[in-house]
Parts: C-alpha cells; sequence; structure tokens
C-alpha cells in the first residue's frame, strides 16, 4: 500500500502541493518519500524516511515546474532501499517519470521479457520499474520520436495486456503531459480532480486518496475506472480512454483499514463502512451471551468501528489507549524487530479505564496476532480483569498479492487456528471476528454493488494469474527477502 499524488498545470509550485498532498497521504506509507518536478527537464528528490524528514527548504527550491508527481511508499517486499524509493525517471528515449501504489504479480516474466528481449537493465527491485520500462519500450516502438496522445493510449493498452496484479499508476511524459491509469480490475484506488487558476486555466490532480485534492481545493472529483487511462495536456481537457473492460475489484481493506477514515474510495464512505463494521459486530457480540463494562479502541483505525459496536451493546466507548502519534504505524514498518518494539513504544494505557474491568478491546485487524498480544497484555498489565478481542476485519487468511505486506500463510495467526485458538494465542479470553458476508454487505449497505477484492480473507484472488502455484511462488520469494533482510540485519549488528 502506497500513496501518490500527480498534479499539472497549477498555478502553485507543484512541489509544494505534492508535498502537502503526501503529508495528507503519509499515513499510506512510512517508509518513504520522493517528488519529481518537470519544466525543461525533470526535479528529483526522493530518500527514506516520512515526508517531513525527506524534504529541506533547499531540495524544495530545487524542485521548479507546474507539473509534478509524488508518492509515499510502503515497501511491498520488505525491501527498503533508497534506490527503490519511487518516483521513478526514465530518460531515454523519452522523459518519462512515474510513481504507483500496487503490486505486479507476473515481475519475473516482465523482467525476463525486458532485460532479454529488450536489453533493458533495472536499476532496482521495485515493480513500478516494471511498468516504466514497459511503458517506454511499448511507446518507442508505437509513437516515433514525438509521441501524440493516441500513440499512448496504445502504448498503454500494452501494458495493461502485458502487466498482471494491482497497480494505479501516475507517470509525466517530457513534452506531452501527465497520465492517470488503473489496472484492469481497479484494486487500488485512484481519484482526479481539477482546481481553477486565477488566470482562468485549470490545474489538474490525481491521487490515492480524494483527500489531498479536496483540502487544496480541488473540485469535480471522480473514480478512473477500472481498466482507465486518462492524459492531461496543459491548456487541454483530460481525454479519457477504456482501454480494457473487465470486472472492477476493489481492495476491501483499504475500508477496514489503509484509508483514512474522511475517505470517499469508488463512491462509498470509508467511515460509513467503518460504522456499519461496528453495528456487525455488536450483533455478533450480543449472541455470545458476554458482558463487558467498557468498548475501548485501539487507535486510530477501529476507533469509529468500536463506538458503534458499544452502541449497538449498549456498553460505554471509553479512549482507555493512547497513541503516540509521531510514531510510524507498526505495521508498515519493515521487519519484526521494528514491529515488536513498536507497539510498546506506540500505545499507552489509562488505568483507570482498565482497572478491575472486563475490557472489550476493538482493533481493525488481526495479521500475525504479535501485535494483538502485546496490546492484550497491555490492558491485563493495567489491571483488567478479562480482556476481550474484537476484530473489524475477518480472519486475515491468505497473503495480498496486491501490495499490502501480509506476509506467508505459515505466519498469519488465522491460517490453521480456530477463534477459540487465537484467543488463546494472544492472551484474549475470547475473540470475535467480523464475517466475510458482515464485511461485504457493511461496503453494500453504504452505497457500492461492486464485486470487492476480500482475497486475504477468502482466497479467491480476482486476477486469473494467482493460482496456488504463484503464490507459492510469490512466498518463496517472500521468505527470500525476510531472509536477505535478516542477513543484512546481523550483519549491520555486527558491522
Ligand atoms: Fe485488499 Fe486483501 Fe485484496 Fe490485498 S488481498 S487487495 S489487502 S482485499
Amino acid at each position: 500500500m502506497c500513496g501518490f499524488f500527480g498534479v499539472i498545470g497549477s498555478d502553485n509550485p507543484a512541489c509544494q502541493e505534492i508535498y502537502e498532498a503526501l503529508v495528507c497521504l503519509q499515513h499510506r506509507g512510512q517508509d518513504a518519500a520522493g517528488i519529481v518536478t518537470h519544466d525543461e527537464r525533470f526535479h528529483l528528490k526522493k530518500g527514506n524516511g516520512l515526508v517531513r524528514d525527506v524534504f529541506r527548504m533547499k531540495n524544495m527550491e530545487r524542485l521548479i515546474g507546474s507539473a509534478g508527481i509524488g508518492q509515499v511508499r510502503y515497501p511491498t517486499f520488505g525491501a527498503s532501499n533508497t534506490e527503490d524509493a519511487q518516483p521513478f525517471v526514465v530518460n531515454y528515449p523519452y522523459g518519462i517519470a512515474m510513481a504507483h501504489n500496487g503490486n505486479v504479480t507476473n515481475g519475473d516474466e516482465i523482467t525476463s521479457w525486458l532485460s532479454q528481449q529488450k536489453r533493458t537493465i533495472l536499476h532496482s527491485s521495485c515493480d513500478v520499474e516494471l511498468i516504466l520500462f514497459t511503458l517506454a519500450v511499448e511507446l518507442s516502438e508505437i509513437g516515433g520520436l514525438e509521441p501524440d496522445h493516441e500513440a499512448v493510449f496504445k502504448a498503454l493498452e500494452q501494458v495493461l495486456e502485458r502487466v498482471k496484479g494491482a497497480y494505479s499508476v501516475t507517470a509525466l511524459i517530457a513534452r506531452l503531459g501527465m497520465v492517470a491509469f488503473r489496472d484492469p480490475h481497479g484494486i487500488r484506488p485512484l481519484v482526479m480532480g481539477y482546481r481553477d487558476n486565477a488566470d482562468g486555466s485549470r490545474s489538474w490532480a490525481c491521487a490515492s486518496e480524494n483527500i489531498p485534492l479536496e483540502i487544496q481545493g480541488y473540485s469535480g472529483i471522480e473514480n478512473v475506472n477500472a481498466g482507465e487511462a486518462v492524459i492531461f495536456i496543459p491548456g487541454q481537457d483530460p481525454i479519457r480512454r477504456q482501454l480494457v473492460k473487465s470486472a472492477h475489484n476493489p481492495c476491501i481493506f483499504e475500508h477496514v483499514y489503509f484509508a483514512r477514515p474522511d475517505s470517499v474510495l469508488d463512491e462509498v464512505s470509508v467511515y460509513e463502512s467503518r460504522r456499519q463494521l461496528g453495528r456487525n459486530l455488536g450483533e455478533s457480540w450480543k449472541k455470545l451471551n458476554l458482558n463487558a463494562d467498557v468498548v475501548i479502541p485501539v487507535p486510530d483505525s477501529a476507533c469509529t468501528a468500536a463506538s458503534t459496536m458499544a452502541d449497538t451493546i449498549g456498553v460505554e466507548y471509553r479512549e482507555g489507549l493512547v497513541k503516540n502519534r509521531y510514531i510510524g504505524r507498526t505495521f508498515i514498518m519493515p521487519g519484526q524487530t521494528a514491529r515488536t518494539s513498536g507497539v510498546r513504544r506506540k500505545l499507552n494505557a489509562i488505568r483507570s479505564e482498565f482497572e478491575g474491568k472486563d475490557v472489550l478491546l476493538v482493533d481493525d485487524s488481526v495479521v500475525r496476532g504479535t501485535t494483538s498480544r502485546q496490546i492484550v497484555e497491555l490492558a491485563r498489565a493495567a489491571g483488567a480483569r478479562k480482556v476481550f478481542f474484537a476484530s473489524c476485519s475477518p480472519p486475515v487468511q491468505f497473503p495480498c498479492v496486491y501490495g499490502v505486506d501480509m506476509s506467508t500463510r505459515a505466519e498469519l495467526i488465522a491460517c490453521e487456528k480456530t477463534e477459540k485458538q487465537i484467543a488463546e494465542a494472544i492472551g484474549a479470553d475470547a475473540m470475535i471476528y467480523q464475517t466475510v458476508e458482515g464485511l461485504r454487505e457493511a461496503i453494500k449497505s453504504s452505497g457500492s454493488d461492486l464485486h470487492y477484492c476480500a482475497a486475504c480473507f477468502d482466497g479467491k484472488y480476482p486476477t486469473p494469474d494467482v493460482t496456488a502455484s504463484t503464490l507459492s511462488c510469490i512466498e518463496a520469494h517472500r521468505l527470500g527477502e525476510q531472509k536477505r533482510i535478516a542477513e543484512s540485519h546481523t550483519a549491520d549488528a555486527h558491522g
């Protein structure tokens, strides 16, 4: 999961808008950040860390131009090298800069096509490079020296045909304009909008969520559709084209965890979805015949659902856990060591809300169970008599191959355990989960008839290329990455 923002035709320096947008999208990735702008040429700055840590005034002064794109990265395979930070730029045969959110599932195939048939040398392990080089190669074969928008659409058709997986992308093509496109299943979100400039011209922007557009005065905010590409040329209305027709299967986990609660994704309010998730959990709780004195959310993404769950069961909602907002989300920190120590640094308990009480904790999800166990320990250390644990999402039983680091099946606590065994493993007195049907119903009741991807819960991957054998390959690749990272940490410790 990453976040990006692209802008063209702005009457502000593009880098300022992009910086504001990336701060707004920081929840989507805290591992690295980057901005590239364009005037006569590209100006790039990227690095590891939070947006506020990567960019200094001297960097911003150098990022000139009224068009640009930026990205905050969450490492897909645990990679956290500076070379993997986005955007990426290619200078030949055309100047193209690109940033994305997602994951390519046939990376090995694209890599060998690029290297063996097109003599391309890749510089990183980041899969946006695969999309970027595929576009550059296709465009050079279709577009001649000065490709127009028709050539770009044709080249993008080839990209969507060749590259499998989940990806929302924005790119700048020098001397043409900005492009935004979404994979044929529209798994990762992508919106666009416009703002009227003082001189009567229009500035256009695209982003992973609507909020960075809203807060910067953009209107007419709408989706880029699954399999659609949009080309923004300064001084013209955007040119839109449906390149591939396919089922639209957006990621359902965006509504539980990733997106900001004030976001609207594919015309569904994340806040309303989360309210319904809490009501569902409340109804399930009533059937268990258990009593809680207080409902306490694990901040921040579970707060909305916890409040409606508390209402539904008639128990007080109390904010008994306090989050240090200046520490990165542990789920998106690379490496198990950082994850383990991060929870205690991030959360603290208000003792009076726990002491002598039967506490119902509500969290957005339980992935490996490591974080949940530490939170239960925290509640007990604060004096809770009983600790019940509710998960706003269903049991996570399958890895995500579409850009969310959910590791391998063996590491997922719900993969082979019952709810009772999971409760024991995390030290809770009882465990309660959302059902997959309840999750789908919550989105539907908030206004969508789309068939969402819920593969990490039900194992039904919407892209046909993901089979049992590709899953095993992807898992083997991840295990290799984890081993490499563990070895590099050991080497660092001894270095
Ligand atoms: Fe989202 Fe899960 Fe599908 Fe990944 S597998 S895209 S996290 S719903």
